[in-house]
């Protein structure tokens, strides 16, 4: 299906002056077809949650393996109800806190969800978004969205409309911009089908802000890292698949300061000297320190860093960077959500110094 549309970009407001868009988008929902829009994570591609034929729809559009479950999309609270079996009192007092906002709970799904929008579990994830846009276009298309991030199975998520494009152009009729997103970073997902919630996917929304909350919220060891073999079907699916990737090699480099800046000049001069392109991605405060041709900045805080993050890989790829090395994270919060992300992103590839 590579070219069976000509795709469009509407540039949304987030208020009154959106209506006809929302209406022909919300239209284009209701008929089974996919729209990109904007979220404060990343893009979505949007398609009717409660229809089968559109989830299958998504999953070819981003090439994305089809046990990979999509996240539900609502714009109210009342929403719930009809989708889940149950809503745990744990669960309604983390979305009087977070919702709408950057926030994934898991449920029991009921019989309106079908299995094609969860990869085949029983459970369902389900969001509420913040983002005016998001909202009044969930609104216009019926009420409930199912929308994975935005990009080709396996990219670096999409933080602007162009990324969407670059990704998604001939494979649906229409993508709404809503200008640059702002956090950057996917939902924090939390598990709430068990007697203790999980974090499955860390975010913007911390660890520790959950267990303000909620009490005791375990880590799913799958969140800092570990492999998975190919049978295994994780809590959150996503993890099992190379994710985030830019197209040259990612090496993640941990250890104290000074050793790891010695070890990144040292692989960018070897590489230099076999005429490879190579490339350092970190925080302003570090470009100093680095020797290569190449030397991107995150920004200033671990904010600014998910906030660039997807973009700066993206980069990579238009700078046709072959090799890229980046010191690991720490922390809790957005530090673990950083993490996260480039571990995937590096394919597990570390190097301890
Ligand atoms: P994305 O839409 O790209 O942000 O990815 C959505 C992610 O949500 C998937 O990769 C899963 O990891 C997670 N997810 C969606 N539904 C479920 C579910 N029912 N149980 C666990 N994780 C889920
Ligand atoms: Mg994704």
């Amino acid at each position: 299906m590579d070219s069976d549309f000509i795709t469009e970009v509407e540039r949304a407001f987030g208020d009154s002056r959106d209506d006809a868009l929302m209406q022909r988008a919300g239209e284009i929902i209701k008929k089974g077809g996919l729209v990109a829009i904007p979220t404060e994570t990343v893009y979505g591609l949007a398609g009717n949650a409660l229809d089968p034929e559109s989830s299958k729809r998504i999953y070819a559009a981003k090439g994305r393996p089809s046990d990979n479950p999509l996240i539900v999309h609502i714009a109210e609270f009342d929403a719930l109800g009809p989708i889940v079996r149950e809503i745990p009192e744990k669960a309604r007092l983390l979305a009087e806190k977070y919702w709408p906002g950057p926030l994934t709970m898991i449920f029991k799904k009921s019989d309106r969800v079908p299995k094609e929008t969860t990869g085949g579990l029983d459970t369902v994830a389900v969001r509420m978004p913040v983002n005016k846009t998001a909202l009044s276009f969930i609104k216009a298309a019926g009420g409930y969205i199912a929308a994975p991030s935005a990009n080709s199975s396996g990219r670096p998520s999409c933080t602007t409309a162009a990324h969407v494009y670059e990704d998604l152009c001939g494979k649906i009729p229409l993508i709404i911009d809503g200008g640059d997103v702002g956090i950057g970073l996917e939902s924090t997902i939390v598990d709430m089908t068990g007697d203790v919630p999980v974090l499955l996917r860390p975010g913007y929304i911390s660890h520790s802000q959950l267990e303000e909350v909620l009490g005791t919220v375990l880590i799913d060891p799958n969140v800092n890292g570990a492999e998975l073999g190919g049978d295994i079907r994780p809590k959150a699916p996503g993890m099992k698949y190379k994710h985030y990737a830019p197209r040259g090699e990612l090496y993640i480099v941990k250890g104290g300061e000074q050793a790891c800046t010695d070890r990144i000049n040292s692989e960018c001069r070897i590489h230099k000297e076999r005429g490879e392109t190579a490339a350092v991605i970190c925080l302003n405060t570090e470009v100093e320190k680095y020797t290569a041709d190449v030397v991107s900045s995150l920004g200033n805080t671990y904010e600014d860093a998910a906030h660039n993050l997807f973009r700066c890989l993206r980069e990579m790829d238009e700078k046709k960077i072959e090799y890229m090395y980046i010191r690991a994270f720490d922390g809790e919060g957005l530090g673990m959500a950083l993490m996260n992300r480039i571990v995937r992103a590096a394919g597990h590839k570390f190097i301890e110094v």
